[in-house]
């Protein structure tokens, strides 16, 4: 089975085998050696200088949460949300009791940048928060404009890059960069279960805002300095994450997956193109190169495509919120061969012709 929804991905051998390898203890060299080891590979996919590496066990939306510790309780941060995961990180401050404005834009479309530059000029924000690829719609946001804004503006910015690290670029130190939250099982091509917040040292220096025993980014941080861990991470997963981060590095890193993301992207998106079927948002240069959400064409139910792809040995993936049973997605992370590509294509025509 070819998985086409954003995460999880399908693994090669080499990482699913590092899934059954043995059982460490988590307090052992063994594995103090291996967390060395997969933060400095994390550090090693862009080479960004002056951030710290910290992984956190649970899937993407833990490190997420766990970044927002750099924000300080009495401080008052901007989310700048046109999806999901930008209103899901609104959703968290408000768990997290810290006062925050938002600037919402429809989810077809992209950041509201004039609203957002009012509201950073206008305000005493601590931070900016907002979404790199916002897996929703497939759109890439445009994080240098909003980068742009918070460097002049003196606003450090905090980034979702769950579906976008090591599969599109990231301007550290241009967009003004705090910190960045992602993790193992999307474009790095690892098993769900870790995930991490690549942070810089000066907001590890500051007080730890954490509202969390566990969400807690400078306890994780100050821990694994010390080559320990506070909690259990998922060991196993943890080597596998290992053997993903080495096959990423020996592929040619963040820019040739990227160059692949395209190429099968552009491979679907031609196919549905000649199928006659519409993309969800306006044009084909909005999205980024890990998926595309596409309108379902009249007549075709999601369950009806997606069990007829699924006997075929592709699972794709729905629409959320107000899109489900209107969009179909289909993301091109994780393990797929030119063949697979070739046979999706052949799927389609015969599913949507
Ligand atoms: C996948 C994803 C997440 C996190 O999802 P989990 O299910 O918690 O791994 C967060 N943000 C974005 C943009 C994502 O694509």
């Amino acid at each position: 089975m070819i998985l086409l929804n954003p995460g999880p991905v399908s693994m090669t051998a080499k990482v699913r085998a590092a899934l059954a390898g043995e059982d460490v203890c988590h307090r052992e060299p063994e594995f103090k050696a291996l967390v060395g080891r997969v933060r400095e590979k994390i550090s090693a996919v862009y080479g960004a200088a002056g951030f710290t590496p910290v992984l956190i066990g649970g899937s993407g939306t833990a490190a997420v949460e766990t970044m927002l510790s750099v924000i300080a309780p009495t401080a008052r941060s901007l989310v700048v949300a046109n999806g999901v995961y930008g209103e899901r990180m609104a959703a968290m401050l408000r768990a997290q009791n810290k006062a925050h404005d938002v600037v919402t834009a429809p989810w077809t479309s992209g950041m509201d940048l004039t609203a957002a530059e009012a509201a950073i000029a206008g305000g005493s924000f601590s931070h900016v928060l907002a979404v790199h690829h916002e897996t929703t719609t497939g759109r890439l946001n445009d994080l240098a404009s909003l980068g742009a804004i918070c460097k002049k503006a003196g606003v450090p910015l905090l980034v979702d890059a769950v579906s976008s690290f090591a599969g599109e670029d990231i301007r550290w130190d241009e967009w003004n960069i705090e910190a960045a939250a992602a993790t193992a099982n999307k474009c790095v091509h690892g098993a769900p279960g870790v995930s991490f917040v690549l942070v810089k040292d000066a907001a590890l220096a500051r007080p730890s805002g954490a509202t969390s025993v566990y969400l807690d980014l400078h306890r994780h941080a100050a821990d694994q300095a010390k080559g320990s861990t506070p909690f259990t991470l998922p060991t196993h997963v943890t080597f596998a994450f290992d053997a993903a981060l080495d096959e990423l590095a020996a592929s040619g890193g963040w820019k040739a997956r990227h160059a692949t993301y395209a190429a099968r992207s552009g491979r679907v998106r031609s196919t549905l193109r000649e199928l006659g079927v519409g993309y969800l948002l306006d044009d084909e240069s909005v999205y980024g190169t890990t998926l595309t959400s596409f309108r379902l064409p009249e007549g075709k139910t999601y369950e009806a495509l997606h069990a007829r792809l699924k006997d075929d040995g592709f699972v794709i993936y729905a629409g959320q919120g107000k899109f489900d049973g209107a969009i179909f997605r289909i993301a091109v992370m994780g393990e797929i061969t030119e063949r697979d590509v070739d046979r999706l294509a052949a799927s389609l025509r015969a599913a949507l012709g």
